[in-house]
């Protein structure tokens, strides 16, 4: 008998898959984490539960809290969630920016939804800040009635996936994994996954695939914060070195166009079954230059963070993807015609 008593319990643990046309297109084994089966629908609830247990544990967060947190949209949905689970409330800011779908999810799962306008992180009204500065007054009122997240900041994200996310996949590929790839938002899932990787093997390859837009590729190859371009992906790139990311053991860096990964989601999707988001996307793109890279042969892990139906007005949308300048195939136009 196996039964989860409670959501918390029923985060990770989710399957590995093998992509068929990645991997024949590479000769690789192109594995990917099905991330966007957890409950809350990504990634993220592993960041939100390891950040909230942690939390628990050193008393920040006390019974009947609440939760206030800064993000793009998937931490506050898990936060909300394992919070509703756990008897806390939440408050979450988020820049105005983001799909309506995950705004939406966002007020369903209970989160009290502030949405903010999208500045640069040295501007003091950046959502991080507005969030911190949230916390700290509903503390002044109350002494330890809230406890603010700190998703990029706090390293008890990059460890929850250390001490989760890698060995899972390391124990369902059987140890046999040449290489890791994946985008970094907080940089808790690469740093995380790394470490654990490179721990048991430090032969294994760590790569990111940034979103154009995001100054981490820059950064890795050329020491540089320096970002180019733009991409309609969410919840991944940066403009900052954060903690989370700081220390993460990667190999090899690229920037990705939109056009090289949203034709991947759209066709992972179509003749696969996958419906995954953007920064999937941009991770599978990255699994296939990592193959093509390493050569034939080889073992390549990725993430499908959330699913593509949290995009669904701008990822499925052809009049949306023709104005980005984004390839629509033939089957999306026929599904949407006019
Ligand atoms: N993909 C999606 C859809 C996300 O929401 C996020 C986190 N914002 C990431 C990837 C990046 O994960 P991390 O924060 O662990 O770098």
């Amino acid at each position: 008998m196996s039964i989860h008593p409670d959501l918390s319990s029923a985060v990770g643990g989710t399957p590995l898959l093998r992509l068929r046309h990645a991997s024949r297109l590479t000769g690789c084994d192109i594995l990917a984490k099905a991330e966007f089966l957890n409950p809350g629908g990504s990634i993220k609830d592993r960041t939100a539960l390891g950040l909230l247990l942690d939390a628990e544990r050193s008393g920040e967060l006390r019974r009947g809290g609440t939760i206030v947190e800064g993000t793009a949209g998937n931490t506050g949905i898990g936060l909300a969630l394992i919070g509703a689970s756990r008897g806390y409330q939440s408050v979450i800011f988020m820049p105005d920016t983001q799909s309506r779908e995950k705004i939406d999810a966002l007020r369903v799962a209970g989160a009290e939804v502030r949405l903010v306008p999208a500045v640069p992180f040295k501007d003091p009204r950046h959502y991080v800040h507005i969030a911190r500065a949230h916390a700290g007054q509903l503390n002044a009122t109350a002494a330890g009635s809230a406890w603010f997240a700190n998703q990029f900041d706090n390293t008890a994200n990059r460890d929850w996936h250390e001490n989760t996310t890698g060995p899972e996949i390391w124990a369902q590929a059987g140890g046999k994994v040449d290489g890791f790839v994946c985008a970094a938002g907080t940089g808790g899932t690469l740093a995380g996954i790394g470490r654990a990787l490179k721990a048991r093997n430090p032969a294994v390859k760590i790569a990111l695939s940034d979103p154009a837009g995001s100054a981490l590729a820059n950064y890795i190859n050329r020491g540089e914060l320096l970002a180019e371009g733009g991409s309609i992906s969410e919840g991944i790139g940066s403009s900052r070195v954060t903690e989370n990311f700081r220390d993460a053991p990667v190999d090899l860096a690229w920037s990705i166009p939109d056009q090289e990964s949203v034709p991947l989601l759209h066709q992972l999707l179509h003749e696969e079954g996958w419906c995954v988001g953007g920064s999937s996307g941009v991770n599978l793109a990255g699994a296939i230059r990592l193959a093509r890279e390493l050569g034939p042969g080889h073992t390549i892990v990725t993430i499908l963070a959330d699913a593509g139906t949290r995009y669904q007005a701008k990822l499925f949308n052809p009049a949306f993807l023709r104005d980005k300048g984004i390839p629509v195939p033939e089957w999306l136009d026929q599904a949407f015609p006019g």
